[in-house]
């Protein structure tokens, strides 16, 4: 359920956003004065705004920098009469996530609501995983960095990839045919003792301790 305030003091526009977006599931309200508009925006009980510029009381630019000002980061969408360029920088400038010139057509409206409620949603979900973690130590996927005791260093690519594969795994015995498989990604030799040697740079450089050997069996991240 989405909740849409609609700041807007001619009711003949209030009605007609209001009539539209009841129509496709939400529920509205609507506050016809500037002061009005900015405890209902605040108030928590709605999932966005549309703010005509011109209100009595406060106007609309007034309630968007009162709304950022208390902290408040519900998603507000600026109408305006005039199609003037300053409105809209001055507008975006406040805080606003998106802008609608008057006259619009419904669907212009509902388009935006839709997308800034999307992006809203999106962002307030666990974002993708890019950081792993082991003991002191982390792997940052998206520069391929490690940091150890707070400290950056920089892997080869096999060595950081060999990382990545233990620190996906903790507490997994991985084999060194499933490190040769995931890492080199072809048939190594399987008397080829190169994950043994990758192993012992990867102690090197991030600590003797994170990755232990299975004897027997392969090698361990310590979880
Ligand atoms: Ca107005």
């Amino acid at each position: 359920m989405n909740r849409i305030l609609i700041a807007e003091d001619e009711s003949r526009i209030a009605a007609f956003i209001e009539k539209g977006l009841r129509s496709h599931g939400f529920t509205t309200a609507v506050a016809d004065d500037g002061i009005t508009g900015i405890d209902m925006a605040v108030s928590n009980e709605f999932d966005l705004v549309i703010l005509d510029l011109g209100l009595p009381g406060k106007d609309g630019l007034e309630v968007l920098e009162e709304i950022r000002g208390q902290g408040v980061e519900i998603p507000v969408i600026i109408l305006t009469a005039r199609d003037d360029i300053q409105d809209k920088v001055v507008g975006f400038e406040a805080g606003a996530d998106d802008y609608l010139t008057k006259p619009f057509r419904f669907e212009e409206l509902l388009v935006r609501v839709k997308a800034r409620l999307r992006n809203n949603n999106s962002s307030s979900q666990p974002k993708e995983e890019t950081t792993l973690k082991a003991g002191d130590v982390f792997l940052d996927l998206r520069s391929r960095k490690v940091k150890v005791n707070g400290e950056s260093t920089e892997l080869p690519a096999r060595e950081f990839t060999l990382a990545e594969t233990f620190f996906r795994h903790p507490g997994q015995i991985l084999s060194r045919e499933q490190l040769l498989d995931r890492v080199w990604g072809y048939d190594y030799d399987p008397g080829s003792n190169i994950v043994d040697v990758y192993v012992g740079y990867l102690r090197k450089k991030l600590g003797n301790n994170l990755i232990e050997t299975v004897r027997g069996m392969g090698y361990r991240l310590r979880a």
